[in-house]
């Protein structure tokens, strides 16, 4: 089924399953999506390895896995650094042949060796994917903070708003620590008259090292009540990482009582994450039980 429809029939919850990496088999993340699918979101991302790198067209089996051995709505992510206009043709083609007609449309992050080909930004590859017709779905990424090479939150928007008029569907947000920047930047989409459905996107950290990597990655900030809980349990992983998923489902009530279109969970390959993030969201009314 297509998001757009879902996203306009109801508030959405949604899951991010990764390829597997190195020795990890293809059956692992079968399995992992099967434990996701139980706790029936409306649908799960599977994400995509660019500029042709590592195993990308693992993409689209587990999207198809996801859609034929679990019956639920698969959105297979794309991205067109390094892409030619016949690649994506041909992922897209295969991804329809398997039943998945969800994508989400973007550039990929720059890496050496990996320049432009028929594709500058993810409104270029929106634009193209237009051309299969309205069965494909396309959703694009958005940026409560700015993307990290955008000069300014405004040039952000203003590309933001070239996604919209290049046809994508709806989007779906980069994670943010700081509930108030997503509300801030829903007020200034609709002074940019970016009037797609967002999908909030939140992803728990799992300790101090991997939340300076994302902030410098995304560009994401850390606010201090972040900073002071981390300080509060010490150097334990498990307590730092029990911490993070405590928080993560902290900023999931909150933006389910502030009304968002959507809510999408970065559960990064954790099953016993979309579980804790199912649970609040089930004990604050959001999800049915
Ligand atoms: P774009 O929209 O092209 O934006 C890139 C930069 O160009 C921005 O600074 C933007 O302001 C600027 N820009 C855009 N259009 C124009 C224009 N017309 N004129 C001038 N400037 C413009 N990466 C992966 O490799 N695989 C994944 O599966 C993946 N999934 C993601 C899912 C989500 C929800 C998000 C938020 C990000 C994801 N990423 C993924 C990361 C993404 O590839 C990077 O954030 C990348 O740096 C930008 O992608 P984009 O699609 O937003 O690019």
């Amino acid at each position: 089924m297509r998001i757009a429809d879902k996203l306009a029939a109801r508030q959405t919850y949604s899951l991010e399953i990764f390829p597997p990496k190195g020795e990890m088999p293809l059956e692992d993340a079968y399995q992992i999506s099967g434990e996701m699918a139980r706790t029936s979101p409306d649908w799960i991302s599977v994400t995509y390895s660019a500029g042709g790198t590592g195993n990308r067209l693992n993409t689209a089996k587990i999207a198809a896995s996801i859609e034929r051995d679990f019956g639920t709505t698969a959105l297979a992510h794309l991205t067109c650094l390094g892409a030619t206009c016949a690649d994506v043709d041909a992922y897209i083609g295969e991804l329809m042949h398997q039943g998945v007609q969800n994508v989400l449309a973007l550039r990929g992050d720059r890496r050496p060796g990996v320049g432009e080909v028929d594709f500058v930004h993810a409104s270029d590859l929106v634009a193209h994917l237009r051309a299969f017709g309205p069965d494909l779905c396309i959703g694009a990424a958005c940026y409560p903070e700015g993307h990290v090479e955008a000069e300014s939150l405004e040039s952000s928007m203003e590309a933001l708003a070239i996604k919209q008029d290049a046809g994508a569907d709806f989007l779906v947000s980069q994670l943010f620590f700081d509930n108030e920047t997503f509300y801030r930047f829903r007020e200034l989409c609709l002074r940019h008259r970016i009037k797609l459905p967002i999908v909030a996107g939140i992803m728990p950290f799992t300790s101090v090292k991997q939340i300076q990597r994302m902030a410098f990655n995304c560009g994401a900030s850390i606010p201090a009540q972040v900073v002071k809980r981390l300080v509060r349990v010490g150097d334990d992983p498990a307590d730092q990482a029990k911490a993070g998923v405590e928080y993560a489902c902290e900023q999931l009530v909150d933006l389910a009582a502030n009304g968002v279109d959507g809510l999408h969970v970065y559960s990064i390959n954790h099953p016993e994450i979309a579980l804790a993030a199912h649970d609040a969201l089930v004990g604050c009314g959001y999800l049915g039980a």
